[in-house]
Order: C-alpha cells, then structure tokens, then sequence
C-alpha cells in the first residue's frame, strides 16, 4: 500500500521513457511522484543534432507523463546545487533515478547519494541504461575484458533482469513551483536547421516499439544484410536508445524470447553496447586518449581543407561523401559507412580520430560518449580488439563490395545519379565520355579525389612504422 504521503524525486535523465523504468516503476508504488530533468550545460557531451533530438523527447514525455496524472518539471544548473532546492520546496523524503555511467556523472551521483542519505533521504539507484551495471562483467581476477569475444561471452552466461511493469498512473504531488519550461533550457539551436530531420525522426516511446516491430520482421535476415547501406536490415533503434526512449533490457528479451528466429547476431551487435560502457567505465580517458599507449606518439597532420572536404562530404570517393552528407542531413549514418568514414579519415587524410570523434557527437543524433569512443579507436587501431592499424579500407572497393549497385551513393550524392554502375564509385577513373554523358564536370560538379588512395594508404603505413 503506498505511503501517500510520501514524496519522491524521480531523476530523469537517458530514460524519457514509460516501459522498464525501474525508477519511475519503483517509486509509483511507494508515493507522490516528482519526475525532474536537471540540464547540467557543463557536463553535456552532446552536441547540436543531439540535444535537438532530446528536446523532442522530453516534449512527448512530458505529454505521457501528463497523461497518466503526472508531470515532469525542468531545471538548469548543477546537480548537486539544483536537488536539495526541489527537495527543500517539495518536502521530499526520498530521491530515485536510474544510473548514468558518462564521466564524471557516475561518479558525482554516487557522492550525490552519500550526501543525501547522511541527511536522512532514502535514496534508491537502479538499473535502467544497459542490461547489465557496466562493473558486472570480469575477468575471474576482476579485472576488465579488453576482448568483446569474451565480453560477449561471458555476458551471455548471466540472467539479464526481465522489463518491470510499464507505469500507467502516478500520482503528482500537490506543490506550486512549475520550475523553468522545456525552451529555457535552449535544447534547441536558433537557425532551423533541423527540418529534414524532423521529416524523419519521430519521437517517443511509441516510435521507438514501432521501430522494434518493424525491425522484427527483418531481423533474420540482420546477419547478411547488416553491412549494406542502401538495404535497411537494422533496426534504426540507437537514436531512442541514446535517450532511453526504449529500454535495452525490453529490446534483449524481445529477441531472445519473443521471436523464434535467429537473433544471436543481433544480440552480439547489441552487446556491443554494454561492452563500450564497461570500457569507459575502467578506462574513462577512453573518449581522448587512444587506449593503446604507443598511439600517444603517432603524429597526426591537421589539414584544414582535407577537414572541409570530409565534413562536407566532397572528398571525390563518393562512398565517403555519401556517409557524410547523410550524417548532416539526418544526424545518422550506417554502421558500415561510419567505419569507411572514420577510416579515411584517420588513415587516409591522418586526422585525429579525436577530431572526428567530437564531429560525430556534434552531428550524430544517437551520439553516445561510450559507443562513438569506441567506433572511433576500433577503427584508428588505437583501441583495444581494434582493426589493426596496416587494415586499411580501400573506400572503392568497400563501395563496389556493399554498395554495388550504388544505389546508396546516388540517393546521398544525386550529381552522380546518371553515372554507370561500372563507374559510380570512382568516377575519376571514368573516360571523359562517359562522365559527359552523365553530366558530370570533375572540379564543377564533383570534386577531384582530394588523396590518391596508393599514396595515402603508403603514407598512413610509413607513419605507423614509427610508433610500432
Ligand atoms: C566511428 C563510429 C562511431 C560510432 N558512434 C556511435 C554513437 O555515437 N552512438 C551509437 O549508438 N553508436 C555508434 N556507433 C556504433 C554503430 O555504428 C551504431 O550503434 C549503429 O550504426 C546504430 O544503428 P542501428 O541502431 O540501426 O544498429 P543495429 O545494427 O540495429 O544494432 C542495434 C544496436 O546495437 C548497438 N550497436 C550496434 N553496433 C554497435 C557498435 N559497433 N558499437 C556499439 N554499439 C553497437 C547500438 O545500440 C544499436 O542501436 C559508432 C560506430 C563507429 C564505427
């Protein structure tokens, strides 16, 4: 029987979701719910695409919490100065969230909740970002895995808790103070950019389950077709991970236990996820340093054109401008082609991977400080289980192989529509015929390769010669 009287902040924070919400859940049973999202600008790691996505996300969860007789209230500033306002002007006896494991807020929670349960708050933390808490999975000397394979592994063998009930009422406690509204945090950049995204990317909860469902019909097919752009065989379900608007413990269990097909390969994918939160969380210089310490020496070059070319998805290897322009018209890119991205980036242009690093957080809408970290220094070589650093990526042929029939380029880089398959990925190896025919001008309507592959490739593995 719940105390009535009781009132419990409900931190919200990567968990703008109703389902599998232990906090939410937990403190529904036990009194008067207070949910409260504390933006803290100086702890943000996201960038622009992100926090626009976030803002959409908190708008259709406050619209849910309403509509079940709750609210979500909002505020800005430090958490540790922001909280005991609320819980002096609520009268609060207790505060519940689910835990976050980015740098620095790991930590400032878990002094957070010493401090408080010394001034007598019931402070409840709960699981509710990744299947397992990210200190769970060891080596038997509890030291960290460095290998996925056995990561993976040795994950597989534990029992991942089932999703706790969705909440379907709360009861708001009867206070005046509304707090700031959703705009004053300024999630929102001022130039509309966001349109064409807006086209694509629909909130919430509900979306998120839509999405899982609609991937469900594709996912045996997840092995094979995983790697190729243009065929959509993944699930599209980062970006509402990345706020929580689904829980990654209710995507688990739906493949495992849900669907009778083979869903192993996308189990290990997920699990990806977990590992690069373990990661972060025993080496949390991860989002900077490369892991490997003969990286430190490695002598990048800082090519302000290159940069350009890169960021604006004119390099002239099409495959590269494809990724990059989708990137900054949806804040998504696949899988595949973040890794040819990031890998001409760091290897054929030699700009840090730091570099790009912060590009994608900027840019990605499923911007996530443990997976992006992780991409990154895999495909630098600077990680650990990385790609080795001479496994370099011929764009050309990573093109021909999972974009053969370029369908993927000409949707991303429409001045090469007309060109033939034979020459789509590497339109600067076409006989001037044909890129007439195709109306297409090298240096006008497409650029010139900006590195030739042979000599760059030469040059990255000359370079690594001097750290090995
Ligand atoms: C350079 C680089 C940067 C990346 N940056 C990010 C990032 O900021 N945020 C992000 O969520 N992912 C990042 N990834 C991982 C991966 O590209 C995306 O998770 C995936 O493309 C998202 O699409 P999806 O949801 O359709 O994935 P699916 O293939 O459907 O996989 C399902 C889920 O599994 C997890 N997952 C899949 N692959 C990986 C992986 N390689 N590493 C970690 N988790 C994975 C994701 O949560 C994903 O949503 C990055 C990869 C690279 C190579």
């Amino acid at each position: 029987m719940a105390n009535i009287k009781k009132t419990i902040i409900v931190l919200i924070r990567q968990d703008l979701r109703l389902h599998d919400h232990p906090a939410l859940y937990h403190a529904s049973k036990e009194g008067k719910v207070l949910p409260l999202y504390i933006h803290d600008e100086s702890l943000s790691e996201s960038g622009a695409a992100k926090k626009w996505w976030l803002h959409r996300n908190l708008t259709h969860f406050q619209e849910s919490l309403e509509a079940i007789g709750g609210c979500l209230l909002f505020d800005s500033g430090e958490l540790k100065d922001v909280l005991p306002k609320w819980i002096e002007k609520t009268g609060a006896s207790a505060v519940f969230w689910n835990r976050v494991y980015e740098p620095g807020t790991f930590e400032r929670d878990r002094k957070l909740a010493d401090d408080l349960s010394s001034e007598g708050i019931d402070v409840k933390t709960f699981e509710g970002t990744l299947l397992l808490p990210p200190w769970k999975i060891t080596k038997s000397d509890g030291s960290p895995y460095k290998v996925y394979t056995s990561y993976y592994k040795s994950l597989r063998k534990e029992e991942i808790s089932k999703p706790v009930p969705k909440v379907n009422s709360l009861s708001a406690p009867d206070i005046d103070e509304k707090g700031l509204l959703l705009k004053d945090l300024h999630l929102l950049p001022e130039i509309t950019w966001y349109k064409t995204m807006e086209n694509i990317w629909e909130p919430g909860e509900e979306a998120a389950i839509k999405r899982l469902k609609r991937f469900s019909k594709e996912v045996q097919k997840y092995d094979e077709g995983r790697d190729y752009p243009a065929a959509g065989i993944h699930s599209t379900l980062s970006p509402y991970l990345a706020i929580g608007a689904i829980s990654v413990r209710s995507v688990f269990h739906h493949f495992t236990e849900q669907i009778e097909k083979q869903t192993e390969p996308f189990i290990k994918q997920l699990i990806w996820r977990d590992f690069s939160y373990s990661v972060l969380l025993h080496f949390p210089q991860s989002p900077q340093e490369p892991l490997h310490e003969k990286f430190k020496a490695f002598e990048w070059e800082d090519n302000d054109s290159h940069w350009q070319s890169w960021i604006k998805g004119k390099t002239g290897y099409p495959i590269v401008d494809a990724g990059m322009r989708e990137l900054w018209a949806t804040g998504f890119m696949h899988n595949r082609v973040r890794m040819i991205t990031a890998s001409f980036l760091t290897k054929h242009l030699l700009i840090p991977w730091q570099k790009g690093a912060a590009w994608f957080l900027d840019t990605l809408i499923d911007a996530d400080i443990a997976n992006n970290s992780m991409g990154w220094q895999w495909v630098a070589g600077s990680g650990f289980d990385s790609s080795p650093y001479f496994r370099i990526f011929n764009p050309t042929l990573q093109s021909g192989k999972f974009d053969e029939d370029g369908h993927y380029i000409r949707m991303w880089v429409p001045e090469l529509k007309n060109m033939p398959d034979k020459y789509i990925h590497s339109p600067s190896t076409a006989p001037e015929h044909v890129l007439e025919e195709a109306g297409v001008k090298l240096g006008k309507d497409y650029p010139y390769l900006i590195v030739d592959h042979k000599a760059a490739r030469k040059r990255a593995l000359d370079r690594f010669e001097e750290i090995k």
